[in-house]
């Protein structure tokens, strides 16, 4: 990509302030950007710089080497010392975090300039220096700013339409990073001040993590899945296997993965709502909600989104897997009516199995469609349309009918079955069985927090309201605890 400018493209005059001059007092009146190093990033920044109306002075060892052609064409490409000088206040360090001592002779013209690191770590570290942290020690006397490692050069290039618009900055010096995060703004980001350059560790390391919020859900809906698979596999294809040589292995890949999924759904969606019920229990035990949560709580409870979305998968596939299923089976009913026919039955379905199937089916399909509202409003885009009363709504009283509906269509799947002692070969119950207990116990957990005595109590503590054994002694007036448990009155 080259941009033309005719009337940017004076050189660079020998003496560094009349460099300055030069490029200052051109018509177009663009500030002067320092980038030092040539390669992959520095082009793209200067390309975007340029759109954006920045003059671009890009410092190199060896200028004469550089492929002018890959840069627009009013960007100076010069030695790193004349590129320093000609910059106004900021410069770009776009060389890898090792190189870093080797620009030592540029410390006096770099004095009073805002240096921008860009650099990401090759790998995660418990301790020293970040590499901003290591520019600054090198450059005492310039102000550091950590900033645009998150975004590739690609991005760069293709402009803020194109992948992610957020750009993570800090530094300690406020005037530098203010500066930074204007230039930001003037280039399309949206720049989050993250505070000082200590969090500039975090931010290089960002881009090594692999979903890191997702860790902990995915483990969990995989170890499920395999539990189900595997409960399943004993149950249905190996037992009968082995006990009478029963051969349903043609069963694993469709039958069996559209048994494992609903009961994963199901599960994974009931562990979305169980750390809600702890907290309130734990609420309610302590008598106040001032204490913290043990850790392992406090993580589950941030996991939720995560495990909803998973939960949504689960239920989704499930729904493809159901239709193909019912596809394939299309065939075989025809010959099962056939035989019907033919032996004069006219009905073999009963009005009570009618009923079952049909509300287990539309069971199915609403939880489904409420799940996929929460799937949607979970999407920034969406969630941030919504006011917290909206949103908790959504959150909480869409995600209980949802539950509620996937466990009505499992009892309406298998009610009876659960009473037939041929449904527990080898002593073993249905999956879909095991797969209710969890959220049979979060709905019947609601329901006993829904009870005025507990349900009046945890609003109060959530008000900040504590149980008298939690104030502290001089604060504790009796004669007000006395009535400190009465309802409060909800008047809003
Ligand atoms: P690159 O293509 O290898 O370019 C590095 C440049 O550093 C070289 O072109 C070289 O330019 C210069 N340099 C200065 N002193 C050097 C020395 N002693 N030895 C070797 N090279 C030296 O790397 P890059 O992809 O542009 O990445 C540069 C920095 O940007 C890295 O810190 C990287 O982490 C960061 N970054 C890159 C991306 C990306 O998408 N590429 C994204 C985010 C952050 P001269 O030969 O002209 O001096």
């Amino acid at each position: 990509m080259t941009i033309m400018h005719a009337d940017l493209r004076t050189p660079l005059l020998a003496s560094p302030a009349s460099d300055r001059s030069e490029l200052q007092h051109q018509d177009q009146g663009g500030t002067v950007i320092g980038i030092i190093g040539s390669g992959d990033f520095s082009r793209s920044l200067a390309i975007r710089l340029v759109a954006c109306g920045f003059r671009v002075v890009v410092g190199s060892r060896k200028p004469s080497q550089v492929a002018r052609a890959l840069f627009p064409d009013v960007v100076q490409v010069r030695p790193q010392r004349e590129a320093v000088d000609a910059a106004e206040k900021v410069v770009f360090v776009a060389v890898y975090q090792e190189f870093y001592s080797s620009l030592g002779h540029l410390k006096e013209q770099l004095a009073g300039k805002v240096l921008v690191d860009v650099s990401n770590a090759t790998r995660r570290k418990s301790g020293g220096p970040s590499n901003a942290e290591r520019l600054a020690e090198l450059f005492p006397e310039s102000r550091v700013v950590k900033g645009f490692n998150m975004v590739s050069a690609w991005a760069l290039q293709t402009g803020a339409h194109d992948g992610s618009r957020q750009v993570l900055i800090c530094g300690s010096c406020s005037d530098s990073k203010a500066s930074v995060l204007q230039l930001a703004r003037r280039l399309g980001f949206s720049p989050v001040d993250m505070g000082g350059l200590n969090a500039s560790r975090d931010i290089e390391e960002a881009p090594l993590l692999l979903f890191p919020s997702w860790e902990c859900p995915i483990l969990a809906t995989f170890l499920l899945l395999l539990f189900f698979y595997g409960y399943s596999f004993i149950r249905n294809v190996l037992l009968p296997y082995i006990d009478h040589g029963e051969n349903n292995f043609h069963q694993l890949p469709l039958v069996m993965a559209n048994q494992v999924l609903p009961a994963v759904a199901m599960v994974t969606l009931a562990l979305v709502y169980l750390p809600g019920l702890l907290s309130a229990g734990f609420q309610l035990g302590r008598g106040t909600k001032y204490s913290r949560f043990p850790g392992w709580l406090d993580g589950w409870m941030r996991s939720r989104k995560q495990m909803g979305l998973l939960s949504f998968l689960c239920a989704g596939l499930h729904a493809v897997y159901s239709m193909c299923l019912s596809l394939r089976r299309g065939a075989g009913l025809l010959g099962a009516a056939y035989q019907q026919v033919k032996a004069g039955v006219e009905s073999s379905r009963s009005e009570q199995m009618v009923w079952r199937s049909d509300l287990y089916l539309s069971c199915g399909i609403l939880g489904f469609g409420v799940l996929s509202l929460l799937a949607v409003t979970s999407l920034p885009s969406v969630g941030n349309t919504l006011n917290w009363r909206e949103f908790t709504f959504v959150q909480s009283g869409l995600g209980y009918a949802a539950l509620t509906l996937s466990t009505m269509h499992a009892v309406f799947f298998g009610w009876d079955f659960a009473f037939f002692p041929a449904a527990y070969p080898y002593y073993l119950p249905p999956l879909h069985l095991l797969a209710l207990i969890l959220p049979c116990i979060i709905l019947m957990g609601r329901l006993v927090l829904l009870l005025p005595c507990l349900k009046f109590r945890l609003a109060k503590l959530r008000r900040g309201w504590e149980s008298p054994r939690h104030r502290a002694p001089d604060l504790w007036d009796p004669a007000e605890s006395a009535d400190s448990d009465s309802p409060p009155s909800f008047d809003a």
